[in-house]
């Protein structure tokens, strides 16, 4: 049996445990050791820390404080890792902790994170899905059911001191180019929710004023929200200070590619098996910048969809260069709309394309003007016939079921 060197107690808070900590910096302290070839399991929080509780109410979704977020476990210290090196890590196994055998999806209010189609559902929202074995489905969302492909929405290892100054500096000079935007550019970082693992003393304040916020994906990896990066994955990680600093959180039950409702996938607690070795001065023998990754040879198979096509040419009709961003979401919205003919409200046809392993393409980026992106939608998923025909949709869902809405205070 593999140790579990990081265990969370969900009844506690967050921030009591010192084997988690919320942003990234090179001055937190390693929580754990392990060896090159070691297996251990890392028990997580969900992002949240377990603000988002199993209810029937989006408050919690439109109050939170998006300023504590995302609650890692680690960073585990791997005895010989060196800056240069690349860390290996092996997803052997993913699962969700048995005192919690559920997960969230949600929108953030406009005023409050937003999300992918925030101008289109600007108020908070919040589905939850119960985990039936390797499968989940929804009290919220009716109609559905698919298998999970369980992965870590967010994992990588600390930035050196250099790479950290690049970050914060790119970031904040990025919000200076519209500082009152709603929601923000980006978020620089915040001291006053700052938890930093085993860190004490006169460090704290320093690190806690620089350390990195955890939401963008950067070159270490971090938040990426890949669907495919499941259990039996093999990752290669950049290693820019002694030991890595591997951290791991975010779990999720199921995404859809883009991870397009932002509260997010099918957000849970849980725990990863895995296991750690080096490539001693990979980056430089593989010209590796950011981590490169060997997808699961166990996925779970929909092979049947129907595809939506989306150009760059945004709601209003304004014509965008060839922009993969308005492209996509034209591609979602369209598939909204179409969902919506079987009965769905739009919040649940999102809560769908956010949560099911729904596929998405960028499929042409050089037919100026226009991008082209495509989203797959899995028929399979379903529990009627999605499919179009001459007879017209057929309403499967009759409305009686809605999913919770909190408007702004
Ligand atoms: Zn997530």
């Amino acid at each position: 049996m593999a140790d579990t060197l990081i265990k969370v107690d969900l009844s506690k808070p967050a921030p009591s445990n010192e084997m988690v900590h919320n942003r990234w910096h090179p001055d937190i302290p390693m929580a754990c050791w392990v060896k090159p070839g070691d297996e251990f399991i890392l028990e997580t929080y969900d992002w949240t820390g377990g603000f988002i509780k199993n209810n029937d109410s989006a408050d919690d979704v439109r109050d939170i404080d998006l300023s504590t977020v995302h609650y890692l476990s680690g960073p585990v210290g791997v005895k010989g890792a060196e800056p240069g090196d690349l860390l290996v890590v092996d997803l052997l196994d993913i699962g969700a902790k048995q005192d919690s055998l559920w997960g969230f999806n949600g929108f953030f209010s406009k005023k409050n994170g937003g999300g992918f189609l925030t101008d289109h559902f600007p108020q908070a929202q919040k589905s939850i899905w119960d985990f039936h074995g390797m499968f989940t489905s929804s009290r919220h969302v009716p109609g559905v059911q698919y298998a999970g492909l369980i992965h870590p929405g967010l994992i990588g290892c600390l930035p050196d001191k250099k790479m950290l100054d690049m970050w914060n500096e790119r970031e904040v000079d990025f919000i200076a180019t519209q500082p009152d935007r709603v929601p923000p550019l980006a978020n620089p970082p915040f001291a006053a929710t700052a938890h930093l693992g085993k860190l004490t003393g006169d460090a704290k304040a320093k690190v806690a004023a620089e350390g990195a916020r955890t939401v963008p994906p950067r070159e270490h990896g971090g938040n990426c929200d890949i669907k495919d990066l499941s259990r039996g994955s093999k990752i290669f990680f950049p290693v820019y200070v002694d030991g890595a600093g591997l951290s791991v959180g975010d779990l999720h039950f199921s995404q859809g590619d883009g991870e397009i409702t932002f509260c997010g996938a099918i957000e849970m607690a849980g725990w990863v098996h895995m296991r750690v070795n080096l490539i001693k001065g990979g980056m430089a023998k593989y010209g590796i910048k950011n981590p490169i990754f060997k997808p699961s040879p166990i996925t779970p198979t929909y092979n049947d969809y129907i595809i939506f096509e989306g150009i760059s040419v945004d709601e209003q009709g304004k014509q965008h260069y060839l922009d993969v961003h308005v492209a996509y979401r034209q591609a979602c919205l369209n598939a909204i709309e179409y969902l919506k003919k079987f009965g769905y409200s739009g919040a649940q046809a999102y809560s769908i394309l956010g949560t099911a392993p729904v596929q998405g393409h960028i499929s042409g980026v050089v037919d100026i003007p226009n991008a082209c992106a495509t989203l797959w939608l899995p028929t399979q998923i379903f529990d009627f016939d999605i499919n179009p025909s001459a007879a017209g949709p057929v309403k499967h869902i009759d409305g009686s079921v809605q999913m919770p809405l909190s408007p702004d205070k």
